[in-house]
C-alpha cells in the first residue's frame, strides 16, 4: 500500500520543483536563526533561482559540530515551540539532544506512516514496538506514525524477552518492530518456549537500528514467517523513517525526498559520487523547524539508485547501510566492515545467525574470530574460512560455539568484542 500516494509516486521533475522551495526555505530558515549557519552560509539571495547548485558548495556538518554547541546550540525555534527532545546514546562519545516543534512531529509521523505502509502494513492492523521508548527515537518515532496510519501499538519497548512473546501470542499483532537482532532472539525464545515462531500471527517485520544482510532477512522470515524490511533514520536527521525499503522490491530504502534532500559523496575528497557508488550518505532536512540541519554527513556508506521500482514509488533508493566509516575493521591491513562479514558468513546455510566477532592476541598481531553458531542438528560450517578470503580478502578463524554461547541482544547487538591479551 502506498500511504500517500500523490508525493510518493510524483513525477521526478515535480518533486524536484518541490525539493528548489523547500531547500531555499531551509537555507534562509538556518541562516536566520542558527549562528552556526549564520557564520557559515554565504548571502543566499543571489542564488535565489538554483539552491541545488548552491548546496554543492555548502560546508557540511558533522557530528562533533552537534556535541560542541551540546544541548541546543542548534535550535532554530524559542523553547516554547519545541513539542518533543530525544538524544543519542551517547555510546561514541557526547550524546547529543535533538529538538521537534508541533510540525516536525507530524512530518514525523508521517513518514513513519508511509514506511510501515511500505512493509505492507494497513489501517486496522496490530504493531508490536519492541524498539526502546524513551530518549531513543525507535519507541515513540515508530508509535506515532503507527497511530497516524491507524494502526494500533503494543507500546512493548525492548527487553522482557518472553513477556514479548507472550503479547504476541495473546495480543495477535500483525507486525514486529525492532533490530533485527532482537527479533531473531525473540524466534529463538518462542521455540524454547513451545510455540511455533513461523505459525504466530506475525506478517511483518520492520526492522532497522543495526546494519543486518540479505542473509539475516531469509533466517528471520523463515524463523518468523513473516516478510521482513529494513527501515533507516537517525535522529540528527528526525528518527527512524528517514528512508524505508518496500515489500515489493526489498532492493534498497527509498528516502523521503520531499523531506530529506540526498547527497552520495566520496568521504575521502567530499566529491559527489554517482548512482551505484559506495559513498557516505549526506542529508538536508527541506522542512524541519526547530532543528534544520544542511549536509549533514551521516556516517553511514550506502550507494544510491534513481531508477523506478516495482512498487511505483518514485523516491530514490539507497542501498542497504554497509556500515558507518567508524565501524571498519582492519584486520592485517585489509579493510572490512562487520556487515559484509555477516553477509558471507549467512551465506552458509548452516550458520544460525548468532554470531559475535572477536578480537583475540596480542595487540600487536591481533587475530579476528568469528565466532558463530549453527543450526542444530547441521555439520560445522565447512569452507567457510576459505570463502570469507575469496569474498573479502581477509583471514579469518572461525569458531563454531554452542548453541546459546553468543551473547543475545535485546537492542542493538554488540557485534565486535576485544578479548585481546597483553
Ligand atoms: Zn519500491
Amino acid at each position: 500500500m502506498i500511504w500517500d500516494r500523490s508525493v510518493e509516486t510524483l513525477e521526478r521533475s515535480r518533486l524536484q520543483s518541490l525539493q528548489r522551495t523547500r531547500l531555499s526555505w531551509t537555507l534562509h530558515w538556518a541562516r536566520e536563526r542558527v549562528p552556526f549557519y549564520a557564520e557559515r552560509l554565504p548571502d543566499l539571495d543571489r542564488w535565489e533561482r538554483h539552491p541545488q547548485e548552491l548546496l554543492q558548495e555548502l560546508p557540511f556538518t558533522i557530528k562533533s559540530d552537534l556535541r560542541d554547541r551540546y544541548p541546543l546550540g542548534f535550535l532554530a525555534v524559542p523553547r516554547q515551540e519545541v513539542r518533543r527532545f530525544h538524544a543519542s546514546s551517547g555510546t561514541r562519545g557526547k550524546p547529543t539532544v535533538v529538538a521537534y516543534t508541533e510540525h516536525d512531529l507530524t512530518m514525523w509521523a508521517e513518514v513513519v506512516a508511509r514506511s510501515l505502509a511500505a512493509a505492507g502494513m494497513e489501517p486496522g492492523q496490530v504493531l508490536q514496538n519492541a524498539y526502546g521508548y524513551g530518549l531513543f527515537t525507535g519507541g515513540l518515532g515508530l508509535h506515532q506514525g503507527a497511530e497516524r496510519l491507524g494502526v494500533a501499538v503494543i507500546p512493548a519497548s525492548g527487553g522482557q524477552t518472553e513477556r514479548q512473546v507472550q503479547l504476541i501470542t495473546d495480543l495477535g499483532p500483525d507486525g514486529l518492530a525492532c533490530t533485527p537482532s532482537y527479533a531473531l532472539y525473540i524466534a529463538e525464545t518462542m521455540q524454547a518456549m513451545g510455540i511455533a515462531p513461523q505459525d504466530t500471527s506475525l506478517k511483518t517485520g520492520i526492522f532497522g537500528a543495526e546494519p543486518w544482510s540479505d542473509g539475516m532477512r531469509e533466517r528471520l522470515e523463515a524463523a518468523l514467517g513473516i516478510q521482513a524490511v529494513d527501515i533507516y533514520g537517525l535522529s540528527e536527521i528526525t528518527g527512524p523513517g528517514v528512508a524505508m525499503e518496500c515489500v515489493e522490491g526489498k532492493a534498497g530504502l527509498h528516502v523521503f525526498e520531499d523531506f530529506f534532500y540526498v547527497e552520495v559523496i566520496d568521504p575521502r575528497t567530499l566529491q559527489p559520487v554517482g548512482p551505484g557508488e559506495v559513498g557516505e550518505l549526506v542529508l538536508t532536512t527541506l522542512s524541519k523547524e526547530a532543528m534544520p540541519m544542511i549536509r549533514y554527513r551521516t556516517g553511514d556508506l550506502v550507494s544510491a539508485n534513481p531508477e523506478p521500482c516495482v512498487c511505483g514509488r518514485t523516491m530514490t533508493r539507497i542501498s542497504r547501510v554497509h556500515g558507518r566509516s567508524d565501524d571498519m575493521l582492519i584486520v592485517r591491513g585489509v579493510n572490512v566492515f562487520p556487515s559484509e562479514i555477516e553477509r558471507v558468513i549467512l551465506s552458509h546455510p548452516g550458520a544460525s545467525g548468532q554470531y559475535q566477532l572477536v578480537w583475540e592476541g596480542h595487540p600487536s598481531r591481533p587475530d579476528l574470530v568469528v565466532e558463530m553458531e549453527a543450526v542444530p542438528g547441521t555439520a560445522a560450517p565447512e569452507g567457510l574460512r576459505e570463502h570469507l578470503h575469496a569474498q573479502l580478502g581477509v583471514h579469518l578463524t572461525i569458531r563454531v560455539v554452542e548453541a546459546g554461547a553468543v551473547p543475545r541482544s535485546q537492542g542493538k547487538a554488540v557485534r565486535v568484542v576485544n578479548r585481546m591479551t597483553e
